[in-house]
């Protein structure tokens, strides 16, 4: 009897975060408050880094929900403002009774938060440094420790081969299935091209996620530039561990120079 009460609490507890506005929930919880803040400084960050353009975004799993996520609604990642952040559950659906126009491309984030619980931020971007070896197949792999996470290469998302019945797409993530497709392409890295359009990553944290996007995308020029050059000496898989471990304790130093420049514009 306690057991079904204890669970029934649970629930209506569930219930009355998904049905608080993001800024009750802020103003109530202050993990959820420090999380929404942190992601509009990431997508501030974002742009200024050239991480992303007037397009993308990035999500952060709602600290107290695991099964929501919080995402800015449909603007340039510059000018997003707390305001603008919505919550959507892992199909993609905004809560809230929250009416706003969603980006189009929300399903990337929901199809990779939902596989991934030891992923809590998401980025998508079109950085065109990275395009080039989505089109070509050569594999986007770690020719430096800042960008370790990379492993033994970056995954290709090909939506020709999930688009059905007809393969000719807009190239848009538009609906959960593409969603949940990019996030079986991904697996279990962290970094996902997608041939045509850009990219996905994701970490356990925000200050994570940004860092991995702006150093995938550095490495993916530093490689180009290589290759012009002769035969390229990629980290092994054992060196990539190893500089990963090492690297990622230390991300605070950047996200501290990056949160000044842009607090500094403003
Ligand atoms: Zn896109």
């Amino acid at each position: 009897m306690m057991r079904k009460i204890l669970g029934l609490l649970i629930l209506l507890s569930a219930s009355c975060v998904g049905a608080a506005s993001v800024q009750e929930q802020m103003e109530q919880n202050p993990a959820v408050k420090a999380a929404v803040e942190e992601l509009v400084l990431a997508n501030h960050i974002l742009y200024d880094q050239n991480a992303v353009d007037g397009y993308g975004h990035i999500s952060v799993r709602n600290p107290v929900n695991p099964n929501t996520f919080f995402l800015s609604r449909s603007v340039s990642p510059p000018v997003v403002k707390v305001e603008d952040i919505m919550e959507f559950d892992m199909n993609g659906n905004a809560l809230n009774g929250d009416t706003r126009v969603a980006y189009g491309e929300r399903f990337i984030h929901s199809g990779i938060l939902k596989d991934r619980p030891d992923i809590n931020s998401v980025i998508h971007g079109h950085a065109s440094p990275v395009l080039p070896y989505g089109l070509t197949g050569t594999t986007l792999k770690p020719v430096y420790h800042m960008s370790s996470f990379l492993g033994e290469g970056a995954p290709i998302f090909e939506i020709r081969n999930v688009a059905h019945p007809n393969p000719d797409t807009d190239m848009f993530i538009s609906s959960p299935d593409l969603g949940n497709a990019l996030s079986k392409s991904m697996g279990l890295q962290y970094f996902v091209l997608m041939r045509g359009h850009g990219y996905a990553t994701g970490a356990d944290s925000i200050k994570k996620s940004v860092f991995r996007a702006i150093y995938a995308i550095q490495n993916a020029s530093i490689q180009a530039e290589a290759m012009k050059m002769g035969q390229v000496q990629y980290l092994t898989p054992g060196e990539a561990a190893a500089a990963q471990a090492t690297i990622e304790k230390t991300i605070g130093r950047p996200w501290q120079l990056w949160s000044e420049r842009v607090k500094n514009k403003q």
